[in-house]
């Protein structure tokens, strides 16, 4: 059974948004269940962090597209982090190279 069914089944009330947008909502109107904006999965609120002014009070992603982003940003960062790190080096060296030729030629 899939979740869309699982929620029809307890009676959570399905409601749609433009765009593939589907989100649950029990009898006090709570967001139960809703679509993650990353994945396009319906999801259990429990699966998303909290967030005052998101849409149920979630966030729009749910907690493993925001994990799968995280390692992403630290991954670029890290690639970012070592450029730097390799054309300071390099232009050390290319210095320190043409100094030396400077010298040479005194
Ligand atoms: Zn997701």
């Amino acid at each position: 059974m899939s979740l869309r069914e699982e929620l029809l089944v307890q009676e959570y009330e399905e409601r749609k948004k433009p765009r593939g947008f589907v989100y649950f909502t029990d009898a006090d109107g709570q967001v139960v269940a809703k679509t993650c904006r990353g994945c396009g999965e319906l999801k259990y609120a429990k699966n998303y962090h909290h967030k005052n002014d998101g849409f149920g009070h979630l966030g729009p992603y749910c907690k493993a597209c925001i994990s799968i982003r995280d390692r992403d940003y630290y991954i670029e960062n890290r690639e970012r982090v070592k450029r730097v790190k390799n054309a300071y080096y390099y232009r050390k060296k290319a210095e320190q190279l043409s100094f030396n030729l400077f010298e040479n030629n005194e």
